[in-house]
């Protein structure tokens, strides 16, 4: 059966970058940024104060403490109209420019606080409180490369550039289904053999989570002909995802309705616990998704394989799969040792990875909490208590 790694390969494979489009800055949060961010200007502009002080000489306060003459205030957005003239201070504020002829700031508390005349107790090296023309950034260096989601830390270096217009990749639409006759949706009365519907849920938040548009098909019935025609529907995204059918039961449709259509199976089934029955197609110029129908199956599958394809659409260039670290488990994990099992876990920042009491596929209760997939790997029967395991960060530890 195909390793996970392979059937990574083989969905990345398929994935071909986005388009780009031009979004307000304000809109360019939580996107993937599609253009090289190249310095317009030195930042600082010029040099300014660090500190609350005075602009002062160097040399004229080398015999601290003395006292200067104060000509003037400096306040930050107010650059002095005369230089500072040699054996006298000028009052300056924190980010204000430093007037020529001034080489050191004197911060306040190193002085009396003198309006007209101050004393200054302590000599300074040349160039303290001061911070430089282009120390930060200099014109023409390179910010941001293409392919960087656009994080706080990002928007704001384009804020610096005054990038009020961004590229960025075009959130791509996936549009979702949910295959089996037991599926109510969440307002319809829960008669007896029937289930809630939470997959489609469940994978339109991620989907969502992931960046990108979910455009909701609802319940399909467990029919070929129903298949097909909710495959022929999602058409109009750019993506396909289903949940269920794609097991060996007598109901499930999902990959002989592809196969009618003409679909290009990439693979079926996957050596792993949950989701194995995962299915990948190629449906003329777009990629299905066929997710197995218990709740966790499809979790585990969309954050292996959906997930970082999305990411490449977009244009992510880095970190498109979930990070593993090394951690130490907490309670021993049990497997058949068949398949290579994803445990849910919840992953402190002591790196300690308890799993979740249950791990059932079905469990919706396993996915609370969870904040990472810890492997077992196929081969292995039991992982004891204090034994270092990997796992695959889905969230923030803690
Ligand atoms: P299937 O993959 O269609 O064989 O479904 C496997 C299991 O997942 C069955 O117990 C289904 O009832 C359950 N299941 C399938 N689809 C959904 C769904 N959309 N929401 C919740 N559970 C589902
Ligand atoms: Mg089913």
């Amino acid at each position: 059966m195909l390793s996970v790694e392979e059937a990574q390969a083989r969905v990345m494979d398929e994935i071909a970058q986005g388009p780009s489009e031009l979004v307000s800055l304000s809109d360019a949060h939580g996107r993937v940024l599609r253009e090289e961010i190249v310095a317009s200007y030195d930042l600082p502009s010029a040099d300014n104060s660090g500190m609350d002080g005075y602009a002062v000489r160097a040399e004229d306060i080398a015999n601290a403490p003395v006292t200067l003459p104060v000509r003037g205030d400096i306040p930050a957005g107010h650059p002095a109209a005369t230089p500072l003239d040699p054996g006298t201070a000028m009052r300056i504020m924190t980010g204000a420019f430093v007037p020529e002829g001034a080489d050191t700031v004197v911060q306040v508390e190193l002085t009396d606080g003198g309006l007209e005349a101050v004393r200054v107790d302590a000599a300074l090296r040349p160039g303290a409180n001061i911070r430089r023309r282009g120390e930060d950034i200099r014109r023409g260096d390179v910010l941001l490369r293409a392919g960087v989601r656009i994080g706080a830390p990002e928007l704001t270096v384009l804020a610096a550039m005054q990038k009020t217009r961004v590229a960025v990749g075009r959130r791509p639409t996936v549009a979702i289904f949910s295959t089996g006759d037991e599926l109510v949706g969440i307002d319809e009365p829960l008669a007896p053999g029937k289930i809630v519907n939470t997959n489609s849920w469940l994978l339109e938040a991620l989907v969502r989570e992931a960046g990108a548009v979910p455009v909701s098909l609802g319940i399909v019935g467990d029919t070929k002909d129903a298949t097909i025609a909710a495959l022929e529907r999602a058409a109009a995204s750019d993506f396909v995802l289903s949940s269920g059918g794609v097991s060996v039961g007598a109901y499930d449709f999902v990959k002989e309705a592809l196969e009618t259509l003409g679909a290009e199976s990439k693979f079926w089934r996957v050596n792993m616990k949950p989701g194995k029955p995962v299915v990948v197609s190629r449906l003329r110029e777009r990629v299905v998704f066929g997710l197995p129908g218990n709740p966790v199956s499809s979790f585990v599958s969309f954050h292996l394989f959906v997930a970082p394809a999305l990411r490449k659409a977009m244009g992510q260039d880095a970190g498109l799969f979930p990070p593993a670290v090394r951690a130490t488990l907490t309670h021993p994990l049990k497997s058949a040792g068949e398949r290579r099992v994803y445990f849910r876990v919840a992953v402190n920042g002591a790196l300690e990875a308890s799993p979740l009491a249950s791990q059932g596929s079905g469990s919706l209760t396993s996915m609370l909490g969870a904040n990472g997939l810890a492997i077992v790997p196929e081969g292995i029967t039991r992982v004891e208590a204090g034994s270092p395991v990997d796992v695959l960060l889905l969230g923030a530890l803690r």
